[in-house]
C-alpha cells in the first residue's frame, strides 16, 4: 500500500528524513498542500510565495523521475489539513502519512491535529524532526528549561553531536509507476506585490546545491574575515534554501566535516564561524517552542512589552522606502526591496535604526521584512528582531545602541555598497558617502537625516531605563 509524503518547507529529494522513512515502507505519493489564505496571514509576501511555488514545480518534476505522483490541494487554512489528508489518504489506499516538522505555534498545532484525525481514523502519522540536529526539548539548561542564551546552547549543541544526528538519508529509487495521476500545478494567483526577477534565486536542490560547492570553494574559508561586509559577497546566500528546505543543514554541515579534517568546532576559523549561524538557525527554532509566546507577538523579555514605542507613520514609511538619511540603512533597505534579500549585517541596522532611533515597535519591522524576505523564516526573522529590538534571547543590551554613520565606514569603507544602491550618491567620494550633509551634496538630490542620532539615541535610552525589569 502506498505510504504518503507531505511535502512542506523541505522540498528535496536528498536527505529529506520524512521521504526516507516512506520509502522504506512502501511506494510513495507526494501531497502538497497550498495555503495561500493563512500563509499571506502569517505575513509571507510574493517574494517568498513566488520561490516557494517555484521550488515545489522542481520538486515535482525530480518526484516524477523516480516514479512518485505528486498530489496538489488548496486549502484556505491549517485547519482544513487533516480533512484534506484523510480524504486523500482513503482516495490513494495509503495506510501512512510522513512529513518534516515546522516549529511555529500554528504549524506545531496543524500537525498535531493532522496525527490526531489520523489516529482516530486507524491511520498513522510520524512527523520527523527533520530540520534540526536536536529536537527541540532534547538540549535543556541544567535546570531542564529551555536555553534562552545562545552561547550555552551552541556549547551543548556540539558537546552532544553525534554523527548519527547529522548523517545523510538516502535518496529513494525510482520506484514502479503507480496508477495515481500526478496533480497539475496551478499558477501562483496575483499577488498585491510583483516578486522579484526569478533569476537571482532560482528554485530547486540543484541550484541550492551549486551555491553550497560555490561558497565553500571559494568563499568558506574567508567567511570569517568578509562577512560583515556588504559589498562583498562573503556569505553563502543559503538563506532562501534553508528556510524552503530546498537544501538541509546536514547536507552544508556533511560539506563542512568533509572541507575541514572531519571538524565542525574547530579548524578552519571560516568554516567554523558559518557552522555556528547553523546552530543559531536551530537556537530560534528551539526558542519558537520552548517560549511560544514569542509566536503570539510577544516580547521574549516580558518586561519590554511595557514599552512606550512611537507611532509614526510618517518615520516608517521613511524607513520602509529607504528615505531616512542615514544611506547604510537606505541602501539596505532598497537592497531588500529590489532582490528579497538584505545582508545580515544589515540586516541588524537597519532593525536597531527602526527599533533604536525611531523608536518604531519591532513586530512593525518584522512584518515589514517577512513580507518582502525570499528566506522569509518565522523563527530567524522574530529572533533577528527581537535581538535587535533588545526585547529578546541574547538581547543586545538596550544601551548597546549602533551608531549607523560608525557602521557605514567600518563595513563599506569605500562607500561601494551605497553606491550600489544609492546612485544619487554614486558621484560623491567613497568617503563622503556615509553622511552626506546637506552643504556637502548641494544639488544632490537626498534627504537630510530624520534623526539625529544623538538625541535619536538619548530618546530610546529614556524609553528604555523606564522599563521595570522582571
Ligand atoms: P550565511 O552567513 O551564509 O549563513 C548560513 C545560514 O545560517 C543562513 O543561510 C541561515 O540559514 C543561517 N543563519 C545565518 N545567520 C543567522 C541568524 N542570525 N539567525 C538564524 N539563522 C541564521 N534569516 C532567515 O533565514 N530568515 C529570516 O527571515 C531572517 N530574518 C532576520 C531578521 C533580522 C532583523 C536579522 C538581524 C536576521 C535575520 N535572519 C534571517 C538571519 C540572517 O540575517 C540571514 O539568515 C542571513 O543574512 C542569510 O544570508 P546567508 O544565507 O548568506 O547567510
Amino acid at each position: 500500500t502506498p505510504v504518503i509524503v507531505w511535502f512542506r518547507s523541505d522540498l528535496r529529494l536528498q536527505d529529506n528524513a520524512a521521504l526516507a522513512a516512506a520509502a522504506r515502507q512502501g511506494p510513495v505519493v507526494a501531497v502538497f498542500l497550498r495555503c495561500l489564505p493563512q500563509w499571506q496571514r502569517h505575513g509571507h509576501g510574493a517574494n517568498k510565495l513566488d520561490f516557494w511555488g517555484r521550488g515545489v514545480a522542481a520538486l515535482r518534476d525530480g518526484l516524477t523521475g523516480l516514479g512518485i505522483p505528486m498530489l496538489h490541494r488548496e486549502i484556505d487554512d491549517f485547519a482544513e489539513a487533516p480533512a484534506t489528508l484523510l480524504e486523500i489518504a482513503q482516495r490513494v489506499g495509503a495506510r501512512a502519512l510522513h512529513f518534516n516538522r515546522e516549529y511555529p505555534l500554528d504549524e506545531q498545532r496543524r500537525d498535531a491535529a493532522v496525527i490526531a484525525a489520523f489516529g482516530e481514523a486507524g491511520l498513522a502519522a510520524t512527523g520527523h524532526h527533520d530540520a534540526v540536529a536536536f529536537a527541540p526539548g532534547e538540549l535543556l539548561t541544567g535546570k531542564g528549561d529551555y536555553y534562552g542564551v545562545f552561547t550555552p546552547f551552541a556549547k551543548a549543541w556540539h558537546r552532544q553531536l553525534t554523527p548519527e544526528r547529522i548523517a545523510l538519508h538516502d535518496t529513494p529509487a525510482p520506484q514502479p509507476r503507480l496508477a495515481i495521476d500526478p496533480d497539475p500545478l496551478p499558477d501562483l494567483p496575483t499577488l498585491e506585490d510583483t516578486p522579484v526577477d526569478g533569476r537571482l534565486w532560482p528554485a530547486g536542490e540543484d541550484a541550492a546545491a551549486d551555491r553550497l560547492e560555490r561558497f565553500l570553494r571559494f568563499r568558506g574559508r574567508h567567511y570569517q574575515r568578509q562577512r560583515d561586509f556588504p559589498a562583498i559577497r562573503g556569505t553563502s546566500e543559503l538563506s532562501p534554501y534553508l528556510a524552503l528546505g530546498m537544501i538541509s543543514h546536514r547536507q552544508c554541515l556533511q560539506a563542512v566535516l568533509a572541507e575541514n579534517d572531519g571538524a565542525l568546532a574547530e579548524g578552519d576559523a571560516g568554516l567554523t564561524a558559518w557552522v555556528n549561524e547553523l546552530v543559531w538557525r536551530e537556537f530560534y527554532r528551539h526558542v519558537a517552542v520552548g517560549f511560544p509566546r514569542v509566536c503570539r507577538h510577544r516580547a521574549f523579555q516580558r518586561h519590554t512589552e511595557a514599552l512606550a514605542w512611537r507611532d509614526d507613520e510618517a518615520d516608517f514609511r521613511a524607513w520602509c522606502e529607504g528615505r531616512t538619511g542615514y544611506p547604510i540603512v537606505d541602501a539596505a533597505m532598497r537592497q531588500l526591496v529590489a532582490t528579497g534579500w538584505m545582508h545580515n549585517r544589515l540586516r541588524m541596522v537597519t532593525a536597531m535604526f527602526l527599533s533604536k532611533h525611531l523608536l518604531i515597535d519591532w513586530r512593525r519591522g518584522e512584518v515589514f521584512f517577512l513580507r518582502h524576505l525570499v528566506d522569509g523564516e518565522f523563527c530567524a526573522n522574530n529572533g533577528g528582531w527581537q535581538w535587535a529590538a533588545s526585547t529578546g534571547t541574547d538581547a543586545a543590551p538596550y544601551f548597546r545602541i549602533f551608531n549607523p554613520t560608525t557602521q557605514s565606514t567600518r563595513f563599506d569603507p569605500d562607500g561601494t555598497f551605497l553606491a550600489e544602491w544609492l546612485p544619487e550618491l554614486a558621484g560623491l567620494p567613497g568617503k563622503a558617502r556615509h553622511a552626506p550633509s546637506n552643504d556637502l551634496i548641494g544639488g544632490v538630490d537626498y534627504p537630510a537625516p530624520i534623526v539625529d542620532h544623538r538625541a535619536a539615541r538619548a530618546r530610546a535610552l529614556e524609553a528604555f531605563k523606564a522599563l521595570k525589569t522582571d
